[in-house]
């Protein structure tokens, strides 16, 4: 601390990204990075832009990336706000969307960021607890709440609900705002964007960090109703006029355009997560049913935190939370087949050769 912090920042907790360590070798499965890699299109597109050009302030309206977006979602460019990375999206819902007198309500397990948020904008909250396995119940949410935010695919756990579970959020709060962060809606969950439409509380924000593999471009997008994105767009403009610079932008569209590479990429890390699953479950692992790009699994006679040390010893990092319900847990991103084959048999020396461990 320093005399010279402000009273705000004094009171921060910020949030701890996953670790971007520089290990020769590394097999790296702690902050659900796609293996497949970006689109070549995209690739191209970037290096498109590196020109004089660069001079030159960017589309402060990202007008043909919404347009694109539009096209693709089915929706209007009006409905659509794009930022730097959903993170920045979901900041400018928390402040534009999330604020009321009554608490916003998330699950008690859930992406830590959003009570990170919270606190920077003073947004009071309850976290509402998920069930003994994990799942969110949407009969819990039924409580009078200023607003909601709830990540489908659920981080870290990986668990989807339907879209007929989601409506039924809806209907319980039609006064209040919703937001879905839809993350990891791409490996297996399916979007609420069509319930936009006849929602006018609904927000839908996603990413193209993870299923188009861009996580270094920083581009995240919301889609709702042009009223909730224009509280957006007020927000964003009073913070950064100019949140996507013109690589971002052009390489986001090239992306939207290379509709097989995304449906490859997908394919790809739905398999190898089902393969990582089997192989999980063989060494005798619980792992809850994921719908991303990841899977959440403990082993009933070993300590996540320990598990998760043996593995770094071993160049192999995961993701290991402390909070209370989940410490026995480790966050595993669904790597290339090589990184799933490395993990494993990591995992099965840790687990058959080390009894110290946990
Ligand atoms: C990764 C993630 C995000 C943020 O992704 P960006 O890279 O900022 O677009 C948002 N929500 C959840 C639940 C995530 O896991």
């Amino acid at each position: 601390m320093s005399r010279f912090w402000s009273s705000l920042t004094y009171d921060l907790r910020p949030y701890v990204p996953g670790e971007q360590p520089r290990i020769a070798d590394l097999v790296k499965l702690n902050t659900n990075e796609n293996p497949l890699g970006p689109s070549p299109r995209v690739l191209e597109a970037i290096r498109g832009e590196a020109t004089d050009a660069l001079r030159l302030y960017p589309d402060p309206q990202a007008t043909a990336l919404r347009a694109a977006l539009a096209s693709y979602h089915q929706v209007q460019p009006e409905q659509v706000f794009v930022g730097n990375g959903s993170d920045e999206v979901l900041a400018h819902a928390f402040a534009a969307l999330l604020k009321h007198d009554m608490p916003l309500l998330f699950p008690d397990i859930t992406y830590s960021f959003y009570p990170v948020y919270c606190r920077l904008f003073g947004i009071a909250f309850e976290a509402v607890p998920l069930d003994a396995a994990l799942n969110i119940r949407v009969a819990d949410y039924l409580r009078p709440a200023g607003a909601l935010i709830i990540p489908n695919p659920n981080a870290p756990t990986g668990v989807a609900l339907s879209r007929a579970e989601i409506a039924t959020l809806l209907a319980q709060h039609p006064d209040a705002p919703v937001v879905i962060d839809e993350a990891y809606v791409d490996f297996g969950a399916e979007t609420a964007i069509p319930l936009v439409a006849s929602h006018p509380n609904l927000l839908v924000v996603q990413t193209m960090s993870k299923s188009r593999a861009l996580a270094g471009l920083r581009v995240g997008y919301a889609i709702g109703d042009a009223d909730l994105i224009e509280a957006l767009t007020r927000v964003k403009d009073s913070f950064n006029s100019y949140p996507l610079g013109r690589p971002a932008q052009a390489g986001a569209i090239a992306s939207l355009q290379d509709e097989a590479w995304f449906q490859q990429s997908r394919a790809r890390v739905i398999q190898g997560r089902e393969r990582l699953n089997g192989g999980l479950v063989a060494l005798g692992f619980d792992v809850l049913p994921s719908s991303a790009n990841f899977v959440f699994a403990r082993h009933p006679e070993h300590e996540g935190a320990a598990l998760a040390a043996a593995l770094r010893q071993r160049a192999v990092i995961v993701r290991h939370f402390s909070a209370a319900r989940i410490s026995g847990y480790l966050r595993i991103t669904v790597g290339s087949d090589e990184q799933i084959d490395r993990l494993l048999s990591e995992l099965s020396e840790i687990l058959g050769n080390d009894r110290r461990v946990g």
